[in-house]
């Protein structure tokens, strides 16, 4: 940010490609100055923003604008500001105010020392501990700066996040357990509700173990009230906390999207979106006018997805999300340039098995079969391939909701998943989801049982090449599930394709 001045009649002009936001800091900065019993020049001002060919968007320029502005009209010496870098809004009084994404931006500069408004110094302390300052107004930076007031102590690593963040930046962690890590369980059974409370569903239940386990997108077909929504939410509890690098990775989408922070800066929790069928494409994918924002697909990031009534989406919504189901990004292209967010989600669908929701319940179902047909083709093929589970959920009897809570408990369950996950860093893999075709004959070895068992669908006609694939990849977490290292057995296999049977409910082959 560079700024000029010079005689000749008195104005202030901002270049390099401002946003509105950037533009209307003139008034924010004029107002701030004079409030801080600063003057304003009476001069010609240009402030420039490099590169002039990148779109600036937001207030968090405000800072910086108002000191180059008292450096050019001589109220700061230029030295002062020499190895500090400000960020913050600035409130019409001199204050300082908070700037979204800040931890990306704390990440991207290594100064001497680190200015952000007060509420934004926990992330800035995230990952630049011992550096980052808090300061309460412009006029109380200023007279820092002037060296009449001695700095105040640096933000000290938060919880040891900071150091930690650091040190974990380019190599994964992998046997500590983070600081935010070791409290999720609680909170996890808090803000997801504990799986032991979904009464009956016994497929439904194994299948949210399975999904957490191994990162296997689920799709639940039932009608209202099989407790879709229920399990879908609870799966979120079950995953494994954020590891380091995963967490800074979330925090500062989060961060960059302008959602509320946790208290200490960074979201230690895996993700639940659940974004309404109505939801724009740009929210859903990101993008936007002025500045790009991640949409819920990237929000999702490390966590869950869960498309509720999937078949009500737009379909150009859903075939937006092929790409980043396979490539784990998102790109997004518009008018203000490209931008490409992280989007590697676990994706849980719900739909009814037809429009009348019904098509669960023998006998009651309205619909003719153009109908429901008609219903099934708006998912289309390719993303419907995405899903290693599919299944079907019928509505839970009075017998079942009535009768003591017998399934197991989210603290019971998550300890297998993450006994699991263990297996598959074990062989360096994220999760068995992601096992490429070409490692499965190494990874995921057939005993000669389960490969007959295999066998035998194919030439049943019940399972495509793909879909060998995929039942293998289950099968491998159903064999970690049961603390099973070794070769994959008939009884995986078995109940992998078991965890794929509402293919036939949806009738879309296997
Ligand atoms: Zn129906």
């Amino acid at each position: 940010m560079e700024v000029h001045d010079s005689g000749g009649l008195p104005g202030f002009t901002i270049v390099g490609l401002p946003d509105a936001a950037v533009r209307e800091s003139r008034d924010r900065v004029r107002a701030a100055l004079l409030s801080s019993t600063f003057s304003w020049p009476l001069r010609r001002v240009t402030v420039n923003l490099a590169p002039t060919a990148v779109r600036k968007a937001g207030a968090g320029l405000d800072l910086p604008i108002a000191l180059g502005v008292l450096v050019a009209v001589g109220e700061l010496p230029a030295t002062a500001l020499d190895g500090v870098a400000f960020v913050g809004e600035l409130g019409l009084d001199g204050s300082l105010r908070h700037v979204p994404g800040t931890i990306a931006l704390a990440e991207a500069v290594r100064p001497e020392r680190l200015v952000v408004p007060a509420c934004d110094l926990p992330e800035a302390a995230a990952v630049r501990p011992g550096c980052s300052f808090a300061m309460p107004s412009l006029r109380v930076l200023v007279e820092t700066l002037r060296g009449a007031q001695p700095w105040p102590r640096p933000a000290p690593e938060h919880r040891s996040a900071g150091a930690a963040a650091r040190r974990v930046r380019f190599e994964e962690a992998s046997s500590d357990v983070p600081p935010g890590a070791a409290t999720w369980r609680a909170r996890a059974l808090l803000r997801y509700g504990d799986l032991a409370d979904v009464k009956g569903q016994r497929v439904g239940r194994r299948a949210v173990e399975v999904a957490a386990a191994g990162g296997h997108h689920l799709l639940l077909v039932g009608p209202p009230g099989s407790g879709k929504s229920m399990l879908a939410v609870r799966l979120a509890g079950l995953l494994p906390p954020l590891s380091r690098l995963e967490a800074l990775e979330v925090t500062r989408i989060h961060s960059a999207a302008g959602l509320p922070m946790p208290e200490g800066g960074i979201v230690w929790d895996p993700p639940f979106r659940a974004p309404h069928h109505s939801a724009s494409a740009v929210s859903l994918v990101g993008g936007g006018a002025g500045a790009m924002r991640p949409g819920e697909i990237s929000l999702a990031t490390h966590g869950v997805l869960f498309l509720d009534e999937m078949g009500e989406f737009p379909s150009l919504a859903l075939d937006v999300l092929r790409q980043p189901l396979e490539e784990g990004v998102v790109r997004v292209s518009r008018a203000g340039g490209t931008a490409e967010f992280p989007a590697r989600f676990l994706l849980v669908g719900a739909m009814n098995p037809c429009p009348c929701g019904d098509g669960g319940v023998p006998g009651s179902c309205r619909c003719s079969p153009a109908a429901r047909a008609r219903y099934m083709r708006r998912l289309s093929g390719p993303l419907l391939d995405r899903f290693d589970l599919v299944v079907s959920l019928r509505r839970t009897t009075a017998d079942e909701l009535f009768a003591p809570a017998s399934g197991e408990t989210t603290v019971t369950v998550a300890e297998r998943v993450a006994e699991a996950r263990l297996l598959s860093r074990s062989r360096e893999m994220r999760c068995n989801a992601e096992i490429p075709a070409s490692s499965l004959a190494e990874l995921a070895p057939l005993s000669r049982d389960a490969e007959a068992l295999l066998e035998r669908g194919v030439r049943a006609g019940r399972l495509s090449g793909r879909g060998v694939d995929r039942v293998r990849r289950v099968a491998r977490t159903i064999a970690d599930l049961g603390g099973d290292g070794g070769p994959i057995g008939e009884t995986h296999v078995a109940e992998a394709m078991a965890l794929r049977a509402g293919r036939e409910v949806l009738d879309i082959g296997s």
